[in-house]
């Protein structure tokens, strides 16, 4: 089968449409597929998670600069068509399993230490997958990835802007990002509508974020309160979330005199919006209702 060029030809010869549902827009350069490849820095003995074969576009040049490919499908007539025609590399294991739904400390054993994952990503699990590398943080090394471009503006975006949001606040607690390559439409088929982006998602050496003392599931959960009416002011979104359980309607005032309390003890303005909040205003927010949840 032809992998690069005449994709289109080789998906219809082998009665594999590409399905839409899955986020399938297969790499058609075989030049882009090495540059992608390239831009995870892979060293000869690494073993590399990768995420979505497809028909093993990015899988060959990976296989070729590392020493081992743990490949992962979840679509399993692909799985089926790789195991058939036996066309992967003998250092590429394939495994028909769904990214969301694996156990990180299996890929760990697998890949004999932290992971080091690579994918085009469907577009349509890119946030799902974010916050699944958010949660499994301490398993990975990095993770070099293709966005579409929006998500990935999303991601290095700066306080007070439009793009910056849960996952932005999130990943730049536990990881750098470092936008690496774009790639037009035409380098697919079928072909997306937009841009996208490689990023590199670092996880490892010492982290700002992470080597810092708080709550990380305070932390997270704060995040994604504030967030979740961008337009209402910080008081109001952390009241609602009701931090401190203050359930009966009578309660209602003292939740929010002890939210607005622990927002100002923080430094903060009750009557900001999280948009505007850098990272380390939101540790401070975490140390400020760690304390105060402690003594109420
Ligand atoms: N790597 C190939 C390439 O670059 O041409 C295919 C990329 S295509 C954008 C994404 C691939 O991810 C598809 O093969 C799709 O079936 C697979 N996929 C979609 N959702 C997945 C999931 N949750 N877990 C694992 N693979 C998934």
């Amino acid at each position: 089968m032809t992998r690069y060029g005449d994709t289109r030809k080789s998906l219809r010869e082998e009665n594999l449409a590409p399905k839409k549902q899955l986020g399938q827009n297969f790499l058609v350069h075989k030049a882009t597929a090495i540059a992608i490849a390239h831009s995870g820095q892979i060293a000869p003995d690494d073993i590399i998670i990768e995420v979505g074969v497809g028909l093993g576009a990015l899988t060959l040049p990976i296989a070729e600069m590392a020493s081992e490919v743990i490949g992962l499908e979840i679509d399993r007539g692909l799985v089926r068509f790789h195991k058939e025609k036996l066309d992967l590399p003998d250092n590429v294991t394939l495994l028909h399993q769904d990214i969301l739904k694996a156990d990180f400390s299996e890929l760990q054993r697998l890949a004999k230490g932290k992971l080091k994952i690579m994918a085009n990503l469907p577009y349509s699990i890119s946030n799902p997958f974010l916050f699944t590398l958010i949660e499994n943080q301490e398993k990975i090394a990095w993770a070099t990835i293709m966005l579409q471009k929006e998500v990935a503006d999303r991601l290095t975006a700066k306080p007070g802007t439009k793009q910056y949001g849960i996952p932005t606040v999130l990943l730049q607690s536990c990881a750098t990002v470092k936008p690496l390559l774009t790639l037009k439409p035409a380098e697919f088929h079928p072909r997306p509508k937009i841009d996208s982006v490689v990023v590199r998602i670092d996880f490892s050496g010492t982290h700002p974020g992470r080597s810092r003392d708080y709550d990380k599931n305070l932390f997270q959960k704060l995040v994604r309160a504030a967030f979740s009416q961008r337009r209402k002011t910080l008081l109001n979104t952390l009241s609602t979330a009701r931090f401190f359980h203050q359930q009966s309607d009578g309660d209602k005032k003292r939740e929010k005199q002890l939210t607005q309390e622990a927002i100002v003890t923080a430094g903060v303005s009750p009557g900001t919006r999280a948009e505007t909040l850098d990272l380390d205003t939101f540790i401070n927010l975490t140390h400020a209702f760690s304390e105060a949840l402690n003594k109420n």
